[in-house]
């Protein structure tokens, strides 16, 4: 049945494709797409995430900078997936300034967060004290990735979009500081041309891109690898990651740190992207809006200042960085919207900037256009159980912050986009994976984290499991070793 339909739609879309493009009107919606390696070509450069001294020894798969391009009428704007572990926003702008024919505002360029790649900041050198990042590495993926945003310019075409979401099944990623709140959501959209084949797949899903840890020494995108993987063998077309609200501490649910395991995670979901692209909504040819505004945050965090200020942070050597600025962006597309956060919102966070909106397909890129550190609940702030988010984080205010750009921006809707979130309803966000269940149904673990904290928030809607703000203060402490050492790398 599906089939019969889904090839008089394929009839229907060559139909209007022999008219001549006609029909498109005079704003035809255009989609272009371009990949790009930033595999180094150097050796012995320092890995980032994790601890000092990784020196990386060899190259397990490719890491790359995806870009896709999508145009409306006077609306344009690039989307840039880099498999690094951040980019701090001066190196953002510095990538943005070499492309010409966009404004640099909407370029959106985002880090998956891997922690198996060069460190592109400068705080896993040889040690302490050192910046690990090197300069001509730096330079080269500043290059390729202003490569990957022109190609992608270059090759826009008519295209038209189908929109899909799912959930991730247990067994994939794990919130270890709150089991019951995570974001278990995969957005998805994918572009076909006007006769129905796919151009690009874009998937967002939250979870640290660390299954190999900090005794891995190859270059790897990490399960990222395997997710696109699948995604392109099945629809042959580039596959594009955005992380979500990954922050402390969303990590793989895995056994150990193996190649194995991020294999295993990353076709899992790449299989359930698959699967729920069968029964995507569209092809669509969608209005397109984009706004943007600067969020300045105060940096609070001591800590970090002194690391810029001895050269730590790369991007603000030897500079005071009492504040540091970056875009947050809002894009609507046909019944998906589409926000930034600069850095790694907690799960809490996340969820709060979802529910600002009610769109049929939410997305939420994280680490965008700069790498702020945890954006943690102003409520968790001074919690023992968060002291190593903390160490890590621009300080307590970056939230609410982001937030409240958010809601500007929001406020800016486009009038299409507006009557499309009136008449949406909360049964229309119920599609295949995403059904309402109850928590412990939905979402238990298959491997608990028994040594941290978990607070039970009842029943609420699957892949969207808001824990209520602010949280009562956790009653056990936080585990020993959390104070020692991080659960993730960083
Ligand atoms: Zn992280």
């Amino acid at each position: 049945m599906r089939l019969v339909m889904l090839f008089v739609g394929a009839v229907v879309v060559l139909l209007m494709a022999g008219c001549g493009g006609s029909e498109e009107g005079p704003q035809p919606f255009k989609v272009g797409v371009a990949s790009v390696k930033i595999t180094p070509e150097k050796e012995g450069l320092y890995l980032g995430g994790w601890g000092e001294n990784r020196r990386y020894t060899k190259i397990h798969d490719d890491i790359y900078a995806r870009a896709i391009v999508f145009e409306r009428g006077d609306t344009k704007v690039a989307w840039v997936a880099l498999d690094l572990v951040g980019l701090m926003e001066p190196d953002v702008e510095d990538i943005r300034a070499r492309v010409k024919d966009l404004p640099p505002a909407n370029i959106v360029i985002a880090c998956s967060h891997v922690h198996s790649a060069p460190d592109t900041i400068g705080l896993w050198g040889p040690d302490e004290a050192t910046c690990g990042v090197d300069p001509e590495y730096l330079e080269f993926v500043k290059a390729r990735t202003a490569d990957a945003i022109k190609q992608a310019l270059q090759a826009t075409h008519v295209a038209r979009v189908r929109l899909a979401q799912a959930k991730a099944p247990a067994r994939c990623a794990i919130n270890h500081q709150d089991a019951a709140t995570i974001d278990s959501t995969i957005s998805i959209l994918q572009a076909v041309n006007p006769a129905d084949e796919p151009v690009a797949t874009v998937v967002n899903w939250a979870c640290h891109p660390e299954c190999l840890d900090k005794h891995n020494l190859e270059i790897t995108s990490d399960y990222v690898h395997w997710l696109r993987q699948v995604v392109e063998a099945d629809t042959g077309a580039p596959c594009i990651f955005f992380n979500g609200a990954l922050g402390g501490m969303v990590s793989p649910d895995i056994e150990e740190h193996t190649f194995a395991e991020a294999e295993r995670v990353g076709t899992t979901v790449g299989q359930v992207v698959v699967e729920a692209l069968k029964e995507a909504e569209g092809p669509l040819r969608p209005d397109l809006a984009f706004r943007s505004e600067k969020v300045t945050v105060p940096v609070a965090n001591e800590t970090l200042r002194q690391a810029a200020k001895v050269g730590l942070i790369a991007a603000y050597r030897g500079q005071a960085m009492k504040e540091v600025q970056a875009d947050i962006a809002v894009m609507w597309l046909g019944p998906s919207v589409w926000m930034t956060m600069p850095g790694e919102p907690l799960p809490a966070v996340g969820l709060e900037a979802k529910d600002l909106v009610t769109a049929d397909y939410e997305f939420l890129v994280s680490l965008a256009n700069s790498e702020l550190g945890y954006i943690l609940p102003k409520a968790f702030w001074e919690r023992e159980q968060y002291k190593y988010e903390m160490s890590m984080s621009i300080g307590p205010d970056t939230a609410d912050l982001c937030l409240s750009v958010l809601r500007s921006l929001l406020n800016g809707a486009p009038e299409w986009a507006t009557a499309k979130k009136s008449a949406g309803t909360a049964a229309s966000k119920e599609k295949p994976g995403t059904e309402k269940k109850p928590v412990a149904e939905a979402e238990a673990p298959a491997v608990s984290a028994p040594e941290n904290p978990v607070t039970s928030v009842g029943a609420v809607p699957a892949g969207k499991q808001a824990a209520p703000l602010p949280q009562p203060e956790p009653t056990t402490p936080a585990t020993p070793g959390a104070n020692t050492e991080p659960v993730s790398g960083e």
